[in-house]
């Protein structure tokens, strides 16, 4: 299996890697910067480089195990090194959405012991989380829930990752059962991220290292959708 290295170090922008594979407009690489769909974040676009030709990386999917890299063109393209780099202001915009969406997660969690059923990052610069409660909660509550949220960001909280054996992770309380639950059975080394004290959540995804990177946002659109379940959009404010 190719190497992931966004799991290593978010940050990593570019790597020197080799080509596997070229099949059609598709290449597999041994391993990768590219983050490819999934857990509600969008893939990440970018350039292959060989000599002195860019290859534009359009579309990045895990299929059957592996992370296959779409490109605009692959003519002149062959099988051997290349450099791999990532569209940096895109990644960094979905990681700090996608951290956003855990503070969130975790805040109402702690709060009112609210799941986080399904979240999505789009393209054009918004998210969107829906949340279920227990138990209705005053509507008033969501007018203030933003500088709630906010005040933790400012608290510059540190985002770190780890990997446990699955039967550990199934032991620890609170809202990680229900993630875990929908994991394969197969997967047995289970990669959790936490936000300080906030949060603890079974991911795959890419977080910025502290919420205060994060920055201001607004929550636009607050819905229901279905019984005590509430559909949230945020777009940030810059
Ligand atoms: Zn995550």
């Amino acid at each position: 299996m190719e190497q992931e290295l966004f799991l290593e170090n978010s940050y990593q922008t570019s790597c020197k890697t080799f080509i596997e594979e070229i099949n059609e407009n598709k290449v597999i690489l041994n391993q990768t910067v590219f983050y490819p769909t999934g857990g509600g974040q969008p893939f990440d676009t970018g350039i292959l480089k060989q000599g002195n030709e860019g290859f534009k990386v359009i579309k990045v999917k895990r299929e059957q195990g592996k992370i296959v890299h779409y490109l605009e063109d692959t003519t002149n393209l062959s099988v051997g090194e290349i450099m791999a780099q990532i569209d940096w202001d895109r990644r960094y915009r979905f990681m700090k959405y996608h951290t956003l969406l855990h503070v969130i997660a975790g805040h109402l969690y702690n709060k009112f012991g609210a799941l986080a059923t399904s979240n999505e990052i789009y393209e054009d610069n918004r998210a969107r989380i829906d949340i279920k409660f227990e138990e209705e909660v005053p509507e008033d509550y969501f007018s203030s829930m933003e500088q709630e949220i906010h005040k933790i960001i400012e608290g510059n909280h540190m985002v770190s990752t780890r990997s446990l054996p699955r039967e550990e992770v199934e032991n620890i309380p609170g809202s990680i059962k229900t993630v875990i639950n929908l994991l394969p059975k197969s997967i047995q080394m289970i990669r959790l991220v936490s936000i300080s004290e906030l949060d603890e959540q079974a991911c795959g995804g890419t977080h910025v290292k502290s919420t205060s990177e994060i920055g201001l946002f607004s929550f636009t659109k607050i819905k229901n959708k279905g019984k005590n379940t509430k559909r949230m959009e945020v777009v940030f404010n810059d």
